[in-house]
């Protein structure tokens, strides 16, 4: 029952899994007269802390931080930190939830958890970011450890923060040991695991359209953002033969229809960290479409011809309008990258017009799946090659398309993955909870 109307995203999210967990609720009452939904859809702990700094011009600046430690049935907590001024207790605690269900599909030993702050890093000093980094994990320190709750990147957070809040554990605890992941490729990072969340949504999506011998090869795609999982998702699109059409951020949407140019899009966002209007300099057949400009009723870059979708920037950014859009326009499968990119009723709109559809706790688990390879290599002091992580990734990400898969046609709803993903991440969290007694 919803007793905080506040906490929008949260419902959400928990609202989409419960509607799903309906038939094997039905048929194993065990879990109900053991309380699990109760005891799931309430965190461990949450920790909502001060992070005070100080800016360039020498005024004291004050953010929000939060870490909610959502579950460890199945292992230490494990999920990313997002630095973005969006940021509140209620999108933490969505993220947290998404979590557990998506960790516990990768089949490898971690709970789930999130974090983050309502600090902005767009316009920030090198300094400012490393004494905002230092603040916060003077905190959060206290919190986390390589066998306790292992946080990771996300919006952003990449490897230049996930340095500077290192340095600072390190500083404080005295230990180098492998408390966060997505590190520096220098000190104790993996190979592939910034690549991790954007091929493993294009592994996924290349799953899907397998089970009816089909590839991506040929195929025009529409991706949103311009961040870390889109310039990944885009590059392995290209790799495998399909042509990107489209990326965003949140000044607006290019659309370029010979295909995006990465080393372009990487230039901009990856170095100069720029609003993707600079595309235009270089490319006069390609159309930018302002934020202003966009719809009433959802994205422009959702309104373009293409036979496939792959959301990579934020929650909700797919409305009903948009999906409607989508299938007019053509699009057989949409692979999420971006964690709840789709409202429920766009999502229901997938489900009803029975395309391919990657919900993202299964589509976009490469990346934590990956983290958690990165600490398996820290623990036994190991580096793995690319291909050794990649060949993993695949692996994993073709395990999670499987296990959805037969989840969903053994509850009758095949190709329903939204079901399979949720019984079948429920199910192994909610089986590990009752074998460890009521805590
Ligand atoms: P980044 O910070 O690298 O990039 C985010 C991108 O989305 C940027 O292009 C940003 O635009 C855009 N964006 C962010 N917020 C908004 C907004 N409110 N409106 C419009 N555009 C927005 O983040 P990631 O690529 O790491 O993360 C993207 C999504 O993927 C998130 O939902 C994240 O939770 C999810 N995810 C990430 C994983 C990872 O390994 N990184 C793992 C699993 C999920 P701009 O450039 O203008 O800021």
């Amino acid at each position: 029952q919803q007793t905080s109307p506040a906490q929008a995203e949260f419902y959400q999210a928990v609202e989409e899994v419960l509607d799903s967990l309906a038939p094997i609720l039905e048929s194993n009452t065990h879990y109900q007269q053991q309380a699990i939904i109760q005891r799931l859809v309430e965190p461990e702990r949450q920790i909502m802390f001060r992070v005070p700094w100080v800016d360039d011009q020498g005024n004291i600046q004050v953010n929000k931080g939060y870490r909610v430690e959502f579950n460890s049935a199945l292992g230490p907590y494990k999920g990313g930190l997002r630095f973005h001024p969006s940021v509140n207790a209620s999108i933490i605690k969505f993220l947290g939830f998404e979590q557990i269900f998506k960790n516990a599909l990768t089949g490898l030993p971690i709970g789930g958890a999130k974090g983050g702050s309502n600090f902005d890093p767009k316009g920030k000093s090198d300094g400012e970011i490393m004494r905002f980094c230092q603040s916060f994990m003077t905190e959060l320190y206290r919190h986390i450890g390589p066998t306790t709750d292992v946080p990771a990147g996300d919006i952003g957070v990449g490897a230049r923060e996930i340095g500077y809040m290192f340095g600072q554990y390190k500083r404080l605890t005295g230990r180098y040991e492998g408390v966060l992941t997505g590190k520096s490729l220098l000190w104790g990072g993996s190979l592939v695991r910034k690549e991790a969340t954007g091929y493993g949504v294009v592994y996924f999506a290349e799953n899907m359209l397998a089970v009816n011998n089909d590839s991506l090869k040929g195929k025009h795609c529409l991706v949103s953002g311009s961040g870390n999982v889109a310039i990944y998702a885009i590059e392995k699109l290209y790799q495998l033969g399909a042509t990107p059409v489209t990326c965003s951020d949140s000044t607006g949407t290019i659309y370029h229809q010979a295909g995006i140019d990465l080393t372009l899009l990487k230039q901009l966002k990856e170095q100069s960290k720029t609003s993707l209007k600079a595309y235009l300099e270089y490319y006069k057949d390609a159309q930018f479409i302002a934020l202003g400009d966009y719809p009433d009723d959802g994205h422009a870059v959702w309104r373009f011809n293409a036979d496939a979708a792959f959301p990579c920037a934020t929650q909700n950014e797919l409305t009903l309008a948009d999906a409607q859009a989508l299938l007019i326009n053509g699009c057989k499968l949409v692979s999420e990258g971006a964690n709840m990119p789709s409202t429920q009723d766009a999502i229901n709109a997938f489900i009803e017009a029975k395309i391919c559809y990657g919900p993202s706790k299964a589509a976009n688990a490469g990346g934590v799946a990956t983290s958690q390879l990165e600490m398996a290599q820290n623990s036994s002091m190991q580096a793995w090659s690319f291909e050794q992580v990649d060949q993993r990734l695949q692996t994993i990400m073709e395990n999670i398309f499987q296990t959805a898969h037969q989840t969903a046609v053994a509850f009758e709803q095949p190709g329903n993955l939204v079901l399979g993903a949720n019984i079948a991440g429920f199910k192994r969290v909610a089986d590990a909870m009752l074998e460890q007694g009521i805590v």
